[in-house]
């Protein structure tokens, strides 16, 4: 028997970093969050108690995006239980850099399926769900690599490129049934992802952002909070990228 939501946003990755930061920018009483992740627990459950604390309801599920089968349960098991799903964030991703000619078959695959594949998976399960509500917003978090490409990161910016072209063709098929499709690029934004950078790398790195600090995670949630009110509903098909003007 479905519950008394008005709305229910679906976030992947929701356990840590930018997937944990959006899951709080949709902590409201009227506002049921799904969110699944791949083996982090604990750090599942604190999502869950950091939304309840902010007055809202966050379920996280373990859930591997990579996984067909896994990800239609989920869909369904969240449609039983509220009946709709109004906004999907592709968020959960990963890296495995290295270097082109070291790169290995199974660093490229991991990438691609999670990162790539993984959103197509979500993004079939729900649009199902939002093309007979005719109304629905998804939000793919990409990258500034996406655009810029980045050494010893070809999986992971074939990835995110990807994402791109999936947004844009996505964006199109289904602006018919009133459904917005957009893009969040992110810069360099400090997560555990970024953590496993050298000092060598970050320092780079932050010599290149011209607003001359790293981004935070709730700089991504709010321009994800953004994408998915009625103050966007005119944008579709876009890439917006976050990065204190590291890529412009
Ligand atoms: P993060 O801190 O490493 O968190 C990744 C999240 O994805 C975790 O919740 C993780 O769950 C989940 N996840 C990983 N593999 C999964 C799978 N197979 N199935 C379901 N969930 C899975 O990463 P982040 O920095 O927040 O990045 C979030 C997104 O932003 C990623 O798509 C990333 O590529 C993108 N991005 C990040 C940056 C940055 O600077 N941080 C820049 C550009 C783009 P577990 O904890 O269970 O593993």
């Amino acid at each position: 028997m479905a519950e008394n939501t008005k709305r229910t946003v679906v976030v992947t990755g929701g356990s840590r970093g930018i997937g944990r930061a959006i899951c709080l920018a949709f902590a409201d009483a009227d506002t049921h969050v799904y969110f699944n992740y791949s083996s982090a627990a604990t750090a599942a459950a604190e999502t869950e108690k950091l939304v309840a604390d902010a007055s809202g309801k966050a379920t996280g599920m373990c859930v591997n995006v990579a996984d067909q089968k896994s990800v239609e349960d989920f869909m369904d098991k969240i449609v039983e239980e509220t009946g709709r799903i109004d906004v999907l964030v592709n968020n959960a991703g990963i890296t495995k850099d290295g270097l082109l000619v070291r790169m290995s078959e199974q660093d490229w695959d991991d990438v691609m399926d999670i990162n790539l594949k993984g959103s197509f998976f979500c993004t079939k399960a729900a649009a199902r769900v939002m093309m007979k509500q005719r109304s629905g917003n998804i939000v793919n978090i990409t990258s500034v690599v996406g655009a810029s490409g980045n050494a010893g990161q070809a999986n992971y910016s074939s990835s995110k490129a990807g994402m791109i072209g999936f947004t844009k063709s996505v964006a199109k098929e289904l602006a018919a049934r009133g459904i917005t499709v957009n893009a969040v690029a992110p810069g360099y934004i400090e997560t555990d992802m970024t953590a496993e950078m050298s000092e060598k790398a970050t320092a780079a790195m932050m010599g290149r952002i011209p607003l001359c600090r790293a981004g935070k995670p709730e700089d991504i949630a709010g321009v994800v909070r953004f994408l998915t009110s009625d103050m966007a509903s005119y944008i579709t098909g876009q890439v917006i990228h976050v990065n204190g003007g590291m890529y412009i």
